[in-house]
């Protein structure tokens, strides 16, 4: 059964829009899936957290939306293998990156799992992916935490803008 799915995507290293169109040309295609839409660009402050580099650029941001067939180990296998032709390299947690591709929600579904936790941790609290989310489906709700309206209220925008549309 096909589920719709969304796709978290971050860069702050190596012409980060084009690392962002490069990834969205291959989000079109991908296997057993259809593309149906994207949030286009927001630019955003990296986190600031415990084991977060700090002085790194800023990021770009965006979330796509597709159908897919894919089971969500596969579906990660794919994203996988894009960042890594995207030449991901993995130094720092949460360090700089010219690709990161996360799965922020699979249909209704929860999973937690060593290599997949859905809905993506974190999504609650950040900003460039609560207001992606929001252009792209302001009535929708997170399993397991709500609606995104009452969501959405608690986390500030902290300076991010957006940009326009990935071309
Ligand atoms: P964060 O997950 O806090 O945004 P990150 O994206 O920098 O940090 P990565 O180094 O890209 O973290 O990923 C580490 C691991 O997270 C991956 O190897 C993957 O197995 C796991 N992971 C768990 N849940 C997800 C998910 N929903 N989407 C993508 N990866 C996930
Ligand atoms: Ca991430
Ligand atoms: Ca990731």
């Amino acid at each position: 059964m096909a589920e719709l799915v969304y796709i978290g995507l971050g860069s702050n290293l190596e012409q980060p829009e084009r690392q962002l169109k490069q990834a969205v040309a291959e989000l079109k295609l991908l296997p057993d899936s259809q593309y149906v839409k994207d949030s286009g660009i927001y630019l955003s402050k990296p986190l600031v957290a415990d084991g977060v580099p700090a002085d790194q650029p800023d990021y770009y941001n965006a979330v796509v939306l597709l159908e897919t067939e894919l089971a969500p180990a596969e579906l990660l296998d794919q994203l996988q293998a894009i960042e890594n032709r995207q030449h991901r390299v993995r130094e720092q947690h949460w360090g700089p990156r010219t690709i990161d591709l996360d799965i922020l929600l699979y249909g209704q579904q929860q999973i937690n799992n060593e290599r997949l936790q859905i809905p993506h941790p974190g999504l609650c609290e950040r900003e460039f992916v609560l207001y992606p989310l929001q252009r792209l489906n302001p009535e929708m709700t997170i399993p397991g935490h709500g609606k995104l309206k009452q969501i959405i209220k608690t986390c500030p925008e902290n300076g991010m803008r957006y940009v326009g549309e990935i071309e």
